[in-house]
């Protein structure tokens, strides 16, 4: 499962890089913006989901700080995420300051990932902060199809977005959730739609987050079936994340597989996730999860850069996700900050 040695990178900050008891640099940041999201897709939550109180979902300057925190550590890519950070009241305004982190060189990418809905409406100003890359999560692009997998009449808006987002010059890639029996009918059309419209893509395996995994498709046996109909070059891009990159020649973009299922990542796991309340999710599968909101609220930033360095300290070796079961202890995707 963990096939890949880890990589040390060059640390730019005065601080001892963050190292895990298993010797991997932590080098990625992933930030939950809020628990809300407009859509409801069935893998992710169900109808009748219940948000937060607002009391509990960490300020703006309280993301800000926190994040400074982790970028002084040696962080060196921050995504935001969510539920759909979009919806955020002042995404933009935290954008435009975590800009700053790249301006001055400390970070290497600040980057969002977003259902797209909203993208339209926020497409210049991210751009404007400092965002040159969004992932786009859409798995589908047939309306009925989209409707039954969101609960959502929306595929338009997405659309609408992404074109915004090329049209602004940010690059673009379709993180699309890999299903047996709902969309694996449509990988083809969405290679070519993307060799349209200059997106790069990328297939994800579905994980048991709470959620049935009855359309679990392993992505070994999409790459063959793609590779029947598209010359697929390996490539040696990375973006900081676990994607495996391919060229495909007939339309000159990237398409990447993600298979936390059935090639775990865990030897090379650079990454944390903070959820909108301000608990740091050391791996996706497994439960625990450690509480910085009260070393942020405390106000000192050393005992907040502690409260970091000690969860580092604590992060698994690896999950131990199996298709087919469905793990008690982990939290859907929209609330862990996809
Ligand atoms: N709203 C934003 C979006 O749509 O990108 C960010 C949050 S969303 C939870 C992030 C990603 O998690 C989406 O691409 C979604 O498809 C994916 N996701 C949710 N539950 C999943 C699961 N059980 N397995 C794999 N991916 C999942």
């Amino acid at each position: 499962m963990n096939d890949r040695l880890p990589t040390i990178e060059i640390d730019h900050t005065t601080q001892a890089p963050l190292i895990d008891a298993h010797g991997r640099q932590i080098s990625y940041l992933r930030i939950s913006v809020t628990d809300r999201c407009n859509l409801r897709c069935f893998y992710c939550k169900s109808d009748d989901v219940r948000f937060l109180p607002k009391a509990e979902i960490l300020s703006l300057e309280e993301l800000d700080r926190v994040a400074a925190a982790f970028v002084r550590l040696g962080v060196r890519k921050l995504r935001l995420t969510g539920g759909e950070p979009l919806v955020r009241p002042g995404i933009e305004q935290l954008v435009a300051r975590l800009g700053r982190h790249v301006a001055s060189g400390a970070l290497n990418e600040l980057t969002l990932t977003t259902n797209g809905t909203h993208l339209g409406r926020h497409a210049e100003a991210l751009y404007a902060a400092g965002l040159r890359r969004v992932n786009v999560s859409l798995d589908t692009l047939d309306r009925w199809n989209f409707e039954r997998i969101t609960h959502r009449d929306e595929l338009d808006l997405v659309l609408a977005g992404i074109a915004a987002a090329r049209a602004v010059g940010l690059e673009v890639r379709i993180n699309a959730v890999a299903m047996a029996g709902i969309n694996d009918h449509e990988f083809d059309a969405m290679i070519r739609w993307c060799g349209d419209h200059g997106c790069d893509m990328a297939l994800i395996e579905v994980m048991p987050l709470g959620n049935s995994m009855e359309h679990y498709l392993p992505l070994d046996n999409v790459r063959a079936e793609l590779a029947r109909h598209w010359t697929m070059m390996p490539i040696t891009y990375k973006t900081g994340g676990p994607a495996r990159y391919w060229r495909v020649m007939e339309t000159g973009r990237r398409i990447a597989l993600i298979e936390p299922m059935s090639h775990g990542f865990c030897a090379t796991c650079n990454r944390l996730r903070l959820t909108c309340t301000g608990r740091l999710v050391l791996c996706l599968g497994h439960g625990r999860d450690v509480d910085l909101r009260e070393a942020l609220r405390a106000g000192d930033d050393e005992e907040l850069e502690a409260a970091i360095r000690s969860a580092v300290a604590a992060k698994p070796a690896g999950h131990s996700f199996t298709a087919g079961i469905r793990t008690a202890d982990v939290r859907p995707m929209y609330q862990l900050g996809g």
